[in-house]
């Protein structure tokens, strides 16, 4: 019998919780109504929460102790901090990760087992069609992003993907085997390889709670994506470089020659300052690019833990 681990990073969603553990419960026993198929395994990672999210987690895990699982956080660390630990504390042949808001649709899992049970994928993702409630303004800054990092990195970030996923235990070790402190997920499983494949479906409204993501976070989050998964802003930085400097070269040239032949000329005061304006503008901006990747390795070298527990069952 194979064992599937159900990881649920939860941050202050203390009207979800049951909620999703009794839904997903069903969905379980519905697949292993003909026959047993799967033994499910619930791993909770209470993202330092501040309501009673962890109190409703640990009612779970008293009744079903062999079942429920849970960790907490000593403050809130993050989703893919919280993701990383629930791979991390999994046992499943299979795991899948899944958010406590139901938006991730319990219903495919029966079909996104099948798939990975009986094909030879490794990875199967899930796409969520255009999202309920959104603003023009967010989708477009999200198809953006889609477009720019899939020009810029060296991964393919599939667009509009959950990080609903169910993975084999095989993926899951290789997704753990990478170190890193700055963990962008949408890229680091796509980076490991392997066979994925995607199921569409249509978006979710949450059951309950609000959605922790401000715009402002999702610009951070986006410019995580290209900065941990390419070095092409960096190579633009000195491609704008060059550039102007070769355009500076021009210029020196020209006025030299137009001293030597027709005279120089105290014109022009106004298109120098919009000169140098242009070319400290420049160079801040590519300093600014610099900084984003020496903030980068300055976090990974400290080697601080992506997580700190406070308990654990
Ligand atoms: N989450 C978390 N830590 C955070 C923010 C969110 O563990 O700092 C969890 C949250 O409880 C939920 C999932 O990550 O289960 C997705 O969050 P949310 O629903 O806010 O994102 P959205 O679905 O809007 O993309
Ligand atoms: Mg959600």
């Amino acid at each position: 019998m194979k064992k599937l681990s159900i990881v649920v990073p939860c941050y202050n969603e203390e009207e979800s919780v049951t909620l999703f553990f009794s839904t997903v419960k069903e969905v379980i026993n519905k697949i292993n109504s003909d026959r047993k198929v799967i033994v499910p395994e619930y791993i909770f990672i209470d993202d330092g929460s501040s309501d009673d999210t962890l109190k409703e987690i640990k009612k779970l895990n008293k009744q079903f102790p062999d079942v429920v699982h849970y960790q907490s956080f000593s403050r809130n660390f993050g989703k893919e901090s919280a993701l990383f630990s629930g791979l991390e504390k999994s046992t499943g042949d299979y795991v899948v990760v899944m958010d406590v808001d139901l938006q991730d649709p319990p219903e495919l899992l029966s079909k996104m087992l099948s798939l990975i049970q009986n094909s030879d994928y490794d990875c199967v993702g899930t796409i969520q069609k255009e999202r309920l409630g959104q603003s023009k303004l967010r989708a477009f800054l999200s198809s953006s992003f889609y477009k720019v990092v899939n020009k810029v990195s060296d991964v393919y970030i599939e667009p509009n993907a959950r990080d609903y996923r169910i993975m084999t235990r095989k993926f899951v070790n290789e997704v753990l085997a990478l170190p890193e402190f700055n963990r962008f997920s949408k890229g680091i499983f796509s980076w490991v390889g392997f066979k994925t494949t995607y199921i569409t479906y249509e978006s979710q409204p949450r059951v309950a709670g609000k959605t922790h993501w401000s715009l402002q976070q999702l610009f951070a989050y986006s410019i995580e994506g290209i900065i941990d998964f390419s070095d092409v802003p960096l190579k633009l930085a000195t491609w704008v470089g060059s550039i102007s400097f070769i355009l500076s070269i021009l210029g020196l040239i020209f006025v030299i020659v137009r001293a030597l032949t027709v005279g120089g000329s105290a014109a022009g005061w106004p298109s120098l300052v919009v000169i140098i304006l242009l070319v400290g503008g420049i160079q801040l901006f590519c300093l600014g690019i610099l900084g984003q990747y020496i903030s980068k390795i300055y976090l990974e070298t400290k080697h601080r833990p992506i997580y700190i527990v406070r308990e654990d069952a």
